[in-house]
């Protein structure tokens, strides 16, 4: 399953447009999520809007890496589901 690095993400887009099986969805970054942050992804969400990647479909992985790839800020790593 892919795991996004939300200080990493910029919400770019490109994972969204190279997976075959629609898991990415950009939108703005969570309330818990941001709040996560130090003050300096704090300041780098601002700068890009508050917009991530984040997984919805994530259960239709199918590790094929194409998102790994695609990242421009290496943001996203494939690990093996849990549970
Ligand atoms: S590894 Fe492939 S199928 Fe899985 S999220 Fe990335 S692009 Fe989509």
């Amino acid at each position: 399953m892919p795991l996004v690095d939300l200080q990493r993400c910029e919400g770019k887009g490109d994972c969204v447009r190279v997976c075959p099986e629609n898991v990415f969805e950009i939108r703005r970054i969570e309330n818990a999520d941001y709040q996560g942050l130090g003050l300096f992804h704090k300041f780098k969400q601002r700068v890009h809007g508050f917009q991530v990647a984040y997984t919805p479909n994530v259960d239709a992985c199918r590790a094929c890496g194409l998102c790994v790839a695609a990242c421009p800020e290496r943001a996203i790593t494939l690990s093996r589901a849990t549970g």
